[in-house]
């Protein structure tokens, strides 16, 4: 304990994958550690049913429990794994201090910024009713799902190209649907759209509805549908899409973070190559300074990363 707070040398905020992994090895590195990841700890890939592509894995694994597997690991090696959500950071005194939003407050020599990054959804109800049953913010998790089915992704930005190119190579059509009349993406993803034939795109859409199939089964009712909307002539059109890829941008979570560390034109936390921010002593990794790839085992590394230089840089401040 100092000055009333419980202290630690290292805190992480946030506990997805990046988070997680920073605990485990900022723990084993003889550091303590806190992991501190709100009320249900995780990340996006809480919202994940099946993960085929996270390494060490020959079956299917729950993203859940891959999750709660990092947690207990993390714990076992010394960590204190809190269900506490940080509110606020006070970067600017050391050591730093984090109150939670239950009225917690600890001090940290070093913080590990892991906040993610939520997929942005449409908002519609039946898009939530079938999250993880046919709609989901991840093609590159979800896409094997759909070979030789029909899919649509919505969104118009590079993101949604990229995922409707890579759904090509499952599904036997790719419906991009959009709301404009043109696309946000790069000109070399519109090239590459308008060239595959597997694509077509829906100029000037929204969809409106998400539409249940017939079979219930044993994983319950599961999308089979779409219902989507000219937005200039009104009309209305069905397209039998079981896979619906929604598309439309992430918002990286760091309010907490605005004014108290540099962040990107989109919000993202700046940080170097070494995972440093321009704190010394404050390490972002993970969705939150990455726009880009989004996948948890490209998380899982960066969360190492920065657990690495903290120790050092725990360790240069000893010698110091
Ligand atoms: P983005 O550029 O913000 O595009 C989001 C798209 O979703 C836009 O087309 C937007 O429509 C649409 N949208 C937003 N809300 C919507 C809603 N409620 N209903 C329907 N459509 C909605 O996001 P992003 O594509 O994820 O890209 C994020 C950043 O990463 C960008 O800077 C991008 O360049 C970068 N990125 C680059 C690459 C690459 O270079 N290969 C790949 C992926 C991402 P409007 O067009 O009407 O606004």
């Amino acid at each position: 304990m100092k000055n009333g707070n419980e202290h630690y040398q290292i805190a992480v905020i946030g506990a997805g994958p990046a988070g997680a992994t920073a605990a485990v090895y900022a723990a084993r590195g003889g550091a303590s550690v806190v992991l501190l990841g709100g009320a249900s700890p995780g990340g996006q890939l809480l919202l994940t049913t099946e993960i085929e592509n996270f390494p060490g894995f020959p079956e299917p694994v729950a993203g859940a429990d891959l999750m709660q597997n990092m947690h207990r690991q993390a714990a076992r090696l010394g960590a204190a794994v809190l269900g506490e959500e940080v509110a606020s950071v006070d970067l600017s005194r050391r050591p730093f201090v984090l109150s939670t939003a239950g009225g917690r407050s600890f001090t940290a020599s070093c913080v590990i910024a892991a906040t993610g990054a939520k997929a942005r959804w449409l908002g519609i109800p039946s898009e939530a009713r079938y999250t993880g049953k046919g709609v989901s913010g991840c093609a590159t998790c979800d896409g094997f799902f759909y070979r030789g089915k029909e899919v649509c992704v919505i969104g118009g930005g590079d993101s949604a190209a990229e995922e409707a190119l890579f759904l090509t190579k499952f599904a036997s059509r790719v419906y991009l649907i959009h709301r404009r009349e043109k696309l946000r993406a790069n000109f070399r993803l519109q090239k590459k759209l308008e060239d595959n034939a597997k694509v077509e795109i829906l100029y000037e859409h929204v969809l409106d509805e998400v539409l249940g199939g017939d079979a219930g089964g044993a994983q319950g009712e599961r999308a089979a549908a779409v219902s989507v909307r000219n937005v200039r002539t009104g009309e209305v059109r069905k397209l039998n899409t079981p896979g619906i890829f929604i598309a439309v941008g992430h918002e990286p979570a760091t309010a907490i973070f605005k004014g108290k560390l540099p962040l990107d034109d989109s919000g993202y936390i700046v940080a170097d190559g070494r995972a440093r921010t321009s704190v010394p002593g404050v390490f972002a990794a993970g969705d939150v300074t990455d726009r880009y790839y989004k996948q948890a085992v490209v998380a899982a590394g960066a969360g190492c990363k920065a657990a690495m230089e903290a120790l050092e840089y725990l360790e240069e401040a000893e010698k110091a």
